[in-house]
Order: C-alpha cells, then structure tokens, then sequence
C-alpha cells in the first residue's frame, strides 16, 4: 500500500503526542464538566475521544513497525542467501529512504557478484586452456589448482594431485630451492621469481622422467590467505632444437666429433690458457691416406662406417682430455695441451699412426688404411689458431709427399723441405738434360718354368754429388712439379729402344714393364705419344707391358677404361700395380681390359707366417684367376714365398728372391746365365 504523500516519522509522532494528549485534555475537561452539566454525557464524549486518540495512536504506531520489520525480514533473506529479495515498504519516508538505500546496495551487490562469477568463469577457461602447466598452491604448498596442461606434462590428475605437497613435481635435488623460494615470496620477498634464471630447472613426471622446464612463482594474496600459482613450461621440445642446431653448427655429420668451427673455438681457448700459464701445446692434422679409394670401391656408406671406425681408433689412442675432431672428410685433428716435451706429440702422433694402420675389419671386407700426420706447436710455430692450423696442414701436406704413412712436425718440416727440396727441384730439373737417368731392369719369372718372362723397368738418378737416388726420393717431387711427365717419356723411350736392341742382338724375347704415373696416364695424347715411341723404337707392342696402379684408374674410371682400351687394341699387355693398397675391388676391376695384377709387396713380405696376409694372397690369386687375368707377385724375397706361391698357383714372381733391379749389363748376364741354366737342366 503507498500513499502519495507519506506522512513524515516527526509528523505522526506529533499525531501520537495528540492522541495521547487530548484524551487527557477530555478527561480533564470532562472533569470540569462533571460538576456543571450532565455528567453521563460527559462521560461518553470522553470514552468517545479517548477511542478514537487510541485508534490514532495505534495507526501511527503501525505505520513505523510495520516498514522497520518488512526491512527486518528483507535483510534475513539476504542473509539467508535469498540475494534476490528487496525490501517493498509503504511507511514513513525516512523509512522509503531507508528500504531504497537498501535496495539499491542489495542491486549493487549482485552486480558485483556477478562481474566476479563473469570474471572467475574467464579466468577458469583461461587457466583451463593455458598452453603452460598451472598450479596454484596454498600456504602450506599443497596443491589447489592442477590445469589440464599440468595433468598433460607431468602425468597426474588434478584430483590425484589435490592437496598433495608440491615436492613430487620436481627431482630431489631442486626441491630444496623451489622451498627456498616459495618461503622468500611468502614473507616480504618480491612478488614473483623466474626459477629458470637460478639454475636448471627441472620437473619430474608421474613416470619418474625428469625433463627441462621454464619455472615462475607468483604470490597471489586472496582474502589474506597466500597463495602461490606455479606457470610451467615444458621446454623438453626447444632443448631438443637447440640440441640440434647445435649439432649442426658445431659436429661432424658423419663421425659426430666436433667439427672444424668448434675444434677452433677451443683451440683458441687453449691458446689463451696456454698463455697465461705458460704451458705448450700441440695441433696434430691426421690425413687418411687415399681414402677416395675407399669411398670409391665400397660406397660412401662404407667409407663413411671406416671413418667412424678410424675416429674410434684415434680417440682409444688419446687421453680423455684431449680435443679429438673431424675437419670434414677424411681429415681429423688432435689438441694436445698442457705438453711437457715434444717428444710426448711425437710419440702420441705415432701410437695414432700404429692404431690407424692396423688391419680393420669390416662388414666382411679388410682395409689397410694408413694417415699422414702434421704437428705444429705453440708456442714453436706460432701463438694464433690461424697460425697452428696451416702449419700443421703443411706439415701433413709434407708427409703426403714423402710417401705418406709418417709423422712430421711443421718447424722440422719447413726447414727440411725448404731447403732440401729447393736443391732437389733445382737438381731435378737438369737431371734429363744432364743424362742423369739411368734404368735398372728387375726380371719377372714364370714360376711354373723358372724361365724370365719380362723385367720392370725402374728408374734411378745417378745424382753427380749424392750417388744413387732412388725413385720413392724423388718421384713424388716429380709429380708435384710436373717434372715426372718428360722423366716418364724418356722412360718410356729408353726401355723401348733398350729392349728392341736386346732382341736384335739375339736376346730371349721379354717384355718390358714401364711404370706410368698419374700425371702421365692423364694426358690427353697418352696413347698417340705411346704409338709414336713404339713405332720409332720399332718394339713390337706385345713386348711392352705398362703397370698403372689402382687408384690412377679409380679417380676417373670411364675415362681411364676408354684409354686403356685404346692401348689394349694396340697389342700392349697392361697391368695393375701395388694391388691391394688402393682398395679397388676386383670385380670392379673386371671393367678394365687388364692382362695382370700385380700384389702388392706388402701381402708378400710376411707370407707364408701371417695368416691374415696368406689368405688375402690366396683370395687374390684365386679371384683373379677367376677373371682370366694373371697373377705377378712383388716383393718375393724367400724361398718360403716362392713356394707359397707357387703351392697356390701365382703366375709370375718378382723379387729380390730372384735378383734385385740390375743396371742394363748385369740384367742381360742374368737373362743368359738363367737361360743356359734353364737348358742344361732341360
Ligand atoms: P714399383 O713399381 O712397385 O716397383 C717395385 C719396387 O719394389 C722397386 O722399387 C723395386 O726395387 C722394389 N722391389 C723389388 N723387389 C723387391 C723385394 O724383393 N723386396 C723389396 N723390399 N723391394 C723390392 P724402386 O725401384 O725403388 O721403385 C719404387 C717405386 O718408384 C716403384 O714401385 C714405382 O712406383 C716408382 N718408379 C720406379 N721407376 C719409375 C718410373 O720410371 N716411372 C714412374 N712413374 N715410377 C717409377
Ligand atoms: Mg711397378
Ligand atoms: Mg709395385
């Protein structure tokens, strides 16, 4: 019930007041009256005013209790939780004022209310669907909240983890410190800390597995109570990229040493050690001799299990300490530091020779790889990385020239080469002009008949001031200047003419054996410059044999099978050289019109005793008789290998057994005393 205008609280007091107060006034005025006029009617019209002041009393009085309990009731319901219920009051306007004020708080309220469900319900999903792991903790730091991503990452339920201590989220050794620093947000610390910036933070999965994480604490007060939230990063799968990427900048793809760039780096941190200390050290560059062979006989995934083998085999050989790297390729390279005496590189450097060079074993297939070795030392040859690492390249380089196999230091080197080698190219270079060649002839001998059959032709240099030099002191300098391709022709002619002379003069008929050499076989006009020679010596080509070696034909085999078919058509026997070194298979040999292989004296020197030498000769002899090609044995020095061979059926010896090379006198004595013999034993 509203009124209009409501009486105001002052108002209908002022109206209590009356109607109190004039019942009074009645009764005194009746008592007044009682004495001058009829005193019933006095009466009456007294009781009558006194009804009716207390019916206006009690109206007034209700109109104030009633609002003041209908607010009372209100208010009970808000208390009960009824938020919806709002005081409707008829009454005094203080009241109305009152109930509206009221009401208006009530509104106010849910408002409120509802912008926190609005924004708790945000925060839920946002929480829910976070990309990182959530965990919300309480004072005593048990779980609260546990989001799906933090379920996801370390395996548990938020039900199975609810209240549970927030150490079986983290390994022993870091819960300490996660303490630590829970204890510091707690009391006056900061507001939040990024574990990760204190050490590597690490979480522990249901499973046990610990894994990376990026780790912050946060103190969210509420309601007074601390709370902490943890925001979780797994970065398991970012460790793994940098892992990678730094793979690839700093490893070898194939052996998965360190590679050229970080083999650098912690030689120039050597360097600035070794500086400060006072202490040496030592760059060591290992080269595989004649891998390209290896990488072209077998494949590349072959060559590339040996040179994870070889990587074994030089690590074994060093200390833990030492920097073992893959330059790429076939080249290695060793940092030795803290060395006391050079003497200890060179032994190091020659343990690494002896365990490369030991037969290796794989996948059925033997190899005999052997390494060319360069040293450089600080501060010896120099105090930058730069410095070190070409000088140790040299060194190699140096080592590679003098028949490969060996040690060298750069300093040693560089002195040795330098001089002696400028006198040589110097000497060399006038040795043809001078007539300074010489042949020596080696026979080759039939082993089922004891008769010679041919003889290599060798070069020697009758050096005026030095005497005799033998071929593996300066060929491999002839090569490198070139030098090689007008010593060979001059080979090539003399043996041709010589042994067209010992024909006419009435000599068994032999072949001749010229060694080509890389360059020489590289020509374009090879095989016109061989017919020109052969047709001016007047040597029928079937008395000229030319041994070539493995690798020459491997670098460019097609090439190489087209040139040797072109000598081959001219009648000229051909034979592959030093085999067994160049790792050449020989069914891939197959390809190349070759009449003889010719093993390699290093199988031969410690046959019939080494087993594993044995079997690789016989392998040889066998296969290649499976070829229809012939066997000449090198090297042959005993009477044991003659028989060796000749129990296995090798075609032809060559050897010291039988002579060594001889100058062309000698040579043609041998040939006729053999023959004489021959006859009278026939
Ligand atoms: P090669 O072609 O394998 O020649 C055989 C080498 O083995 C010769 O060394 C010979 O003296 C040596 N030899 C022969 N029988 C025995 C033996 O029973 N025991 C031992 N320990 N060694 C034996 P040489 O004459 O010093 O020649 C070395 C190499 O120099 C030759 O190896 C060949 O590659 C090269 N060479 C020699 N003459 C020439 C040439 O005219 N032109 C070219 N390009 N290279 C040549
Ligand atoms: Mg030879
Ligand atoms: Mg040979």
């Amino acid at each position: 019930m509203t009124h209009p205008h409501p009486m105001s609280i002052r108002a209908r007091l002022i109206l209590l007041v009356l109607a109190v107060v004039l019942p009074a006034a009645g009764l005194v005025a009746w008592m007044f009256i009682y004495d001058s006029r009829d005193a019933q009617l006095v009466a009456l019209v007294g009781l009558a005013v006194f009804l009716a002041a207390l019916a206006l009393a009690y109206r007034i009085a209700a109109a104030i209790v009633k609002p003041i309990s209908a607010l009372a009731r209100t208010s009970i319901k808000v208390a009960n939780g009824e938020l919806t219920a709002r005081a409707r009051i008829a009454g005094p306007i203080e009241l109305k004022v009152v109930a509206r004020q009221f009401n208006h708080m009530l509104d106010v309220r849910a408002d409120a209310e509802e912008a926190l469900r609005d924004s708790e319900e945000r925060l839920h999903s946002i929480v829910h669907m976070a990309s990182e792991a959530f965990v919300v903790v309480n004072a005593q730091f048990h779980v609260i909240l546990f989001n799906p991503r933090a379920e996801a990452i370390f395996g548990y339920t938020m039900a199975a983890v609810t209240g549970s201590g927030i150490d079986r989220f983290i390994p022993p050794r870091l819960r300490e410190m996660l303490r630590q620093d829970l204890e510091k947000l707690a009391t006056d610390g900061p507001h939040s800390i990024r574990m990760s910036d204190q050490a590597d933070m690490c979480g522990l999965r249901s499973n046990g597995e610990e894994f990376p994480v990026e780790m912050s604490l946060t103190r969210i007060a509420r309601n007074g109570n601390p709370l902490y939230s943890l925001v979780i990063n797994d970065i398991s799968e970012r460790r793994r990229d940098e892992a990678r990427l730094d793979k690839l900048a700093n490893y070898d793809p194939v052996t998965a040493l360190p590679n050229r760039a970080m083999f650098r780096q912690r030689l120039q941190r050597a360097l600035v050690h070794a500086q400060r200390f006072n202490e040496e050290l030592a760059v060591l560059f290992i080269d595989l001799d004649r891998f390209k062979n290896v990488n072209d006989a077998v494949g590349h995934d072959a060559g590339d299990r040996v040179l994870r083998a070889m990587g074994d085999r030089i690590r074994a050989s060093l200390r833990e300490v030492d920097t073992l790297a893959c330059l790429g390729g076939d080249e290695f390279a060793v940092l030795l530091e803290k060395v006391t005496d050079a003497r200890i590189v060179g032994s190091v450097g020659r343990k690494l020779l002896t365990a490369i060079a030991e037969p290796l074993m794989l996948d059925g297939q033997e190899y005999h790889i052997t390494a060319s070795i360069g040293v450089s030392t600080y501060p010896a040859d120099g105090s930058e990385a730069t410095m070190l690492f070409t000088g140790a390249d040299i060194a190699m380089q140096r080592v590679k020239e003098h028949g490969m196999n060996n040690l060298q230091f750069y300093s040693e080197a560089i002195n040795a080469h330098s001089i002696a080698r400028l006198s040589l190219e110097t000497a060399l270079r006038h040795a043809l002009e001078r007539n300074e060649f010489q042949l020596h002839y080696q026979p080759k001998v039939e082993i089922a008949s004891g008769r010679i059959t041919g003889m290599e032709a060798l070069v020697r240099w009758m050096r005026p001031e030095s005497g005799m030099v033998s071929p593996a002191d300066f060929i491999p300098l002839a090569e490198e200047t070139g030098l090689i391709v007008p010593i060979g022709a001059w080979v090539m002619k003399t043996a041709c003419e010589r042994n067209y002379a010992w024909q006419r003069q009435g000599m068994p008929l032999l072949r001749v054996a010229v060694n080509l050499s890389v360059r020489q076989f590289a020509l374009v006009n090879l095989v016109s410059d061989v017919a020109r020679v052969l047709d001016a010596s007047g040597l029928d080509p079937q008395w000229l044999e030319l041994e070539i070696t493995e690798s020459m034909v491997m670098d460019h085999p097609d090439q190489a099978i087209r040139t040797l078919r072109q000598l081959k058509s001219m009648g000229i026997t051909l034979a592959i050289d030093d085999f067994g070194t160049g790792y050449s298979s020989l069914g891939y040999l197959k390809r190349f019109p070759i009449d003889f292989i010719k093993i390699d004296r290093s199988f031969i020197k410690d046959i019939p005793g080494n087993s594993d030498d044995a079997i690789i000769t016989r392998t040889i002899i066998d296969m290649t008789h499976n070829l229809r090609l012939k066997v000449v044995a090198e090297g042959v020095e005993t009477e044991a290998q003659v028989n060796f061979l000749r129990e296995y059926a090798c075609d032809e010896i060559q050897g010291f057994f039988y002579s060594r090379p001889l100058p062309e006198d000698a040579f043609l004595r041998l040939v006729q005393s053999r023959n004489d013999q021959l006859l009278s034993t026939a």
